[in-house]
């Protein structure tokens, strides 16, 4: 988490007017909730990064359509999920990363998820790195 970008877009409106701003262009109410609404099902932390790396990325002068803020968002994802790999922890690096081996009450070895899993999905999670199921937006009468 970054605290300077944090205290500059603290939420998803004023994500999207930096993204106009940073464009040059007038942002209205409607437009504003358009955005808001198309937007809401992203991760905050990519809409973020993507309204950051919009204007070095995606070529000015035009805003960028809600389709192209969601596919930044979704490259952006991928880059840094694959930036972030699994590391097993100690204990189950030699065995079975990413698992544990416990014994039921019944006195049967299973395989449950390693601490260490469970701290990794939590910080990808937090990220907003994990794949989110996408909006399908409306294609036109065509
Ligand atoms: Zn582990």
């Amino acid at each position: 988490m970054n605290t300077t970008v944090d205290a500059m877009i603290p939420d998803l409106a004023a994500a999207i007017t930096y993204l106009f701003t940073a464009y040059q262009k007038p942002l209205d109410d409607v437009i504003l909730l358009v955005y808001e609404h198309q937007l809401s099902d992203v991760p905050f932390p990519l809409v973020q990064a993507a309204v950051l790396e919009a204007p070095k990325r995606l070529a000015k002068p035009f805003v960028p359509s809600i389709r192209e803020v969601r596919d930044l968002c979704d490259v952006l994802r991928c880059e840094r999920l694959a930036a972030s790999p699994f590391e097993p922890c100690a204990l189950c690096r030699d065995s079975h990363p990413g698992w544990d081996v416990t014994t039921d009450p019944w006195g049967v070895q299973r395989l449950v998820r390693c601490e260490c899993w469970h701290a990794y999905r939590h910080l990808l999670r937090t990220a907003g790195l994990l794949p989110v199921v996408t909006r399908v937006l409306p294609e036109g009468d065509a």
